[in-house]
């Protein structure tokens, strides 16, 4: 899927016109609850081994790699358990993490824009939060950059709180000033946590 106003990956779509956007062409907006539109969430299952094609194929269209910097370390999505939910046979989203200590690390989630505003997202954070929970684990973290607020909205209605800030830390692991959602530069990472009720 295309920008509708360049060649670029559409990361989002428009909830007003359904136009797919890259992140140079998304911007932020605020609308009210009532124009929410609520479509029936997809089912969600985790990941077997033939799956992983289409997981490689669905982080390298996004982050151009498969291997997330996060929390002072490299994971690599391929290696890691996942979550997926599908439209028919079609891979809509996809929730990649990793187990360590007493936390679920979310290492890359992702929706393909035309099943974006079903809460998608929502449903693979509500299975992983299943997860954790059934394997005793106290909390879940994510990592962040800061361009990226439609990660901090939905990690932030989800629960999640921030945790820690590392300025500057995305800046130097890229070695160069990226741009991110609305072509604001990505610097900083932003770690999130959730408490396992
Ligand atoms: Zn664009």
């Amino acid at each position: 899927m295309r920008c509708h106003y360049d060649d670029q990956i559409a990361v989002y779509r428009c909830a007003r016109s359904g136009e797919y956007l890259c992140l140079d062409h998304a911007r932020l907006d605020v609308v009210s609850v009532s124009t929410r539109v609520r479509l029936p969430p997809l089912p969600v299952r985790a990941a077997q081994p033939e799956d992983y094609d289409a997981i490689k194929e669905m982080a390298l269209m996004y982050w151009g790699e498969t291997e997330v910097a996060c929390f002072d370390q490299t994971y690599d999505v391929l290696k890691l358990p996942a979550l997926l939910a599908f439209s028919e046979d079609k891979l809509a989203g996809m929730l990649s993490y990793a187990l360590e200590g007493d936390r679920l690390i979310i290492v890359m989630l992702n929706v393909h824009p035309e099943f974006q505003g079903r809460r998608t997202a929502r449903s693979l954070l509500a299975i992983a939060e299943r997860e954790a929970r059934n394997r005793g684990l106290a909390r879940m973290v994510v990592a962040t950059s800061n361009d990226d607020l439609p990660a901090l909205y939905l990690y932030q209605r989800w629960g999640f709180v921030i945790s820690e800030v590392k300025p500057g830390a995305i800046l130097a692991h890229h070695g160069r000033e990226e741009r991110g959602f609305a072509s604001i530069p990505v610097r900083d990472e932003i770690r999130l946590e959730r408490k396992i009720a």
